[in-house]
């Protein structure tokens, strides 16, 4: 079978083949590339939504972090139950993880109870359930709390610093942290809690306002303060953490030994 020249350029077209890589003559790739993309018959792109609509972006107002802790301060200080609290967060506009997020994440559990746990942010089962720690790392928090006695929900409070889960699980930037921390405090007033565990180093960071790791803040007694109150605070491994290093399971395990004998003292 002969081929028409026509059909020949075709077939090298399709096998890529239809620009010679060397010939007699120089070839100026760069006015190449210019008659293509002037030349209205060139063959168009395909067209591919773009994951972020840049436009959008640039329209949006870009936020002033100071004006974001005040208005959040605002909102939280004039809450006066968990419920209030709620709403007040979900009209909160001062924090651009919320625009993504599917759901904000408030709190769960037992307000009454004597331990608020406090995590950094949701990951994505929270976000589509709503919930705090119902995905993986939430599941190994549960099953280590259960072997301290805390074996449901109705026996501790949690919730996280942030409400709205960051995209692709990264964590949370310190202005969104700074913006969503009036919140975080507020609900610690209102649960007002007799011991608080901070879920991993973000939480316990934040709260106590230093820049000590976790290791280092989990070897010494500390306090977190509010009203004219001081409780004790636990800083614990985050669970995902553990999942990516379970050697350190033991050094929680011994941390949980120490959190059940202070809960017990309490009774
Ligand atoms: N990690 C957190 O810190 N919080 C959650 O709710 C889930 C995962």
């Amino acid at each position: 079978m002969t081929l028409s020249n026509e059909q020949k350029k075709n077939w090298l077209k399709f096998l890529g083949l239809d620009i010679a890589p060397i010939s007699d003559a120089p070839t100026s790739w760069f006015n190449m590339a210019k008659k293509t993309s002037n030349d209205s018959s060139a063959e168009k792109k395909p067209s591919v939504q773009p994951l972020i609509d840049e436009r959008k972006i640039k329209k949006q107002p870009l936020l002033n972090p100071q004006k974001q802790y005040s208005t959040a301060k605002q909102l939280a200080e004039k809450s006066n139950t968990l419920e209030e609290l709620k709403k007040s967060l979900e009209n909160f506009e001062g924090c651009s993880l919320k625009k993504t997020a599917s759901n904000t994440v408030f709190g769960d559990g037992n307000p009454k109870a004597d331990l608020m746990l406090i995590g950094e942010a949701p990951g994505a089962d929270e976000d589509l359930q709503g919930l705090p720690f119902v995905g993986m790392s939430g599941q190994l928090l549960s099953k280590a709390l259960s072997h301290i006695g805390l074996s449901s929900r109705e026996h501790y409070y949690i919730t996280n610093m942030i409400p709205w889960r960051p995209p692709g699980n990264r964590q949370p930037s310190s202005t969104e942290l700074e913006a969503c921390l009036p919140f975080v405090k507020k609900h610690i007033e209102l649960v007002n809690p007799k011991i608080i565990a901070f879920v991993g180093g973000t939480a316990a960071k934040t709260l106590l306002n230093t820049t000590q790791g976790l290791n280092k803040l989990r070897s010494q007694t500390t306090y977190y303060s509010f009203y004219n109150k001081k409780v004790r605070a636990f800083p614990l491994y985050h669970p995902a953490y553990l999942l990516r290093s379970p050697s350190k399971k033991e050094i929680l395990w011994n941390d949980l030994l120490t959190l059940r004998e202070l809960l017990d003292t309490l009774k």
